[in-house]
């Protein structure tokens, strides 16, 4: 812990050091762009300077010219950069929303934020004007494997061409230039439109479109427009009320069993219940500098005195943990070599996947039987 402790302030000084020399490069930067360093030096803009001399690629070239503008522009970004209030991924957005007459109220809220929901916040403070209510489809085609130098002739010219995918009942198919150096699946993105209005992009399989238009066909009476965000709206509020029932948060609840159950790791419904709301459903393991971890990823009821040394599945004794969370306190209690044992036992235990699947379901069933800290109602088998 002391080694910890000692290794965490060594980060976190050469944390503060590279804000600070950051800092430093952009009013550099700022300063030798105002006297056309650039231009003495031969080259044709501050751009140039910045891909050829110091050998950053464009992205990278673009975002520090960006930043050195905004700094020359505003000074007031500079000391929020160097304490890290602002990080290098929210200057292009804090770019676009700062204005001489704004920049009193709008710069602090950019404190903190991460890039998306800077973008969230230029969307608000900028919004598009009229923005298109659509819906696209378009077709996607797996590159082709790669050709391998050493493959026989006619292997290489009997390669099947990429297939391409045919549009589903409901797909508009555009013309898309770059079809097939399309990646397989790209990742979702989110584009903040105004205050409220998000353009979500995501990638789905055929599959996936046959299904939402037999949702769409299912629920043509009560949505007879067939509104996409409708549908999957309701679909999505079938399955959280699926996970809250799980989780004992229903609306009506059963009332207790008279009859506790012989197993002292089973929860019961009204104790789940309990802790969920307690805890906001998140997180609520609580961290060194004293906050909590409020994740709401891959959550599980933890015992906080766990059930082989003697701890009961009582309110007080459970708390809402994210999985990692949960592992580490298992560390805490029963040490890591412990732990460490059991997962692997538990992975040589398991049954090989064909597939090459994870093994991480039944690594935790394993440090469950060791002793884990871990209840039943993570796997659902508890409700
Ligand atoms: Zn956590």
């Amino acid at each position: 812990m002391t080694d910890a402790r000692a290794l965490s302030r060594r980060i976190a000084s050469l944390l503060a050091g590279e804000r600070s020399r950051l800092a430093e490069f952009l009013v550099a930067l700022a300063d030798f762009d105002r006297k056309r360093g650039w231009g003495t030096l031969g080259y044709a803009s501050l751009f140039q300077y910045l891909e050829r001399e110091l050998r950053l690629t464009s992205s990278a070239a673009a975002r520090r010219m960006t930043a050195a503008a905004l700094v020359q522009r505003f000074p007031a970004v500079v000391e929020p950069l160097r304490d890290g209030r602002v990080c290098m991924s929210v200057v292009c957005e804090l770019s676009k929303a700062l204005t001489p007459e704004n920049a009193g109220q709008v710069l602090p809220r950019f404190y903190g934020l991460s890039k998306r929901e800077a973008e969230a916040l230029v969307a608000e403070l900028r919004p598009v004007a009229n923005p298109p209510r659509r819906e696209v489809v378009t077709a996607l085609a797996r590159p082709a494997p790669p050709l391998r130098a050493s493959a026989p002739a006619e292997a290489l010219t009997a390669a099947p061409a990429p297939e391409r995918t045919s549009p589903a009942k409901s797909e508009r198919v555009q013309p898309d230039a770059d079809l097939f150096s399309a990646p397989a699946r790209p990742r979702d993105e989110v584009v903040p439109l105004d205050a409220d209005l998000r353009r979500y992009h995501v990638t789905v399989s055929k599959a996936f479109l046959a299904k939402l238009d037999a949702a769409k066909d299912a629920l043509s009476h009560a949505i007879p427009d067939g509104d996409t965000e409708a549908v999957l709206t309701a679909a999505l509020d079938l399955l959280l009320e699926k996970t809250d029932r799980r989780r004992g948060l229903v609306k009506r609840p059963r009332p207790a069993p008279q009859k506790p159950s012989a197993d002292p790791r089973h929860v019961p419904a009204a104790v789940a219940r309990e802790v969920w709301k307690r805890d906001g459903g998140r997180c609520s393991f609580r961290l060194p500098d004293g906050s909590v971890c409020g994740s709401t990823k891959r959550l599980e009821l933890d015992h906080i005195r766990p059930v082989a040394l003697g701890g009961r599945s009582t309110a007080d004794n459970l708390r809402v943990a994210c999985w990692d969370h949960n592992s580490l306190h298992a560390e805490h209690v029963f040490g890591r070599e412990h732990m460490d044992k059991f997962r692997k036992d538990a992975d040589r235990s398991a049954p090989s996947t064909a597939a090459g699947g994870s093994t991480s379901g039944a690594c935790g069933e394993g440090a469950e039987a060791a002793g884990s800290t871990r209840t039943q109602r993570q796997r659902g088998t508890g409700s």
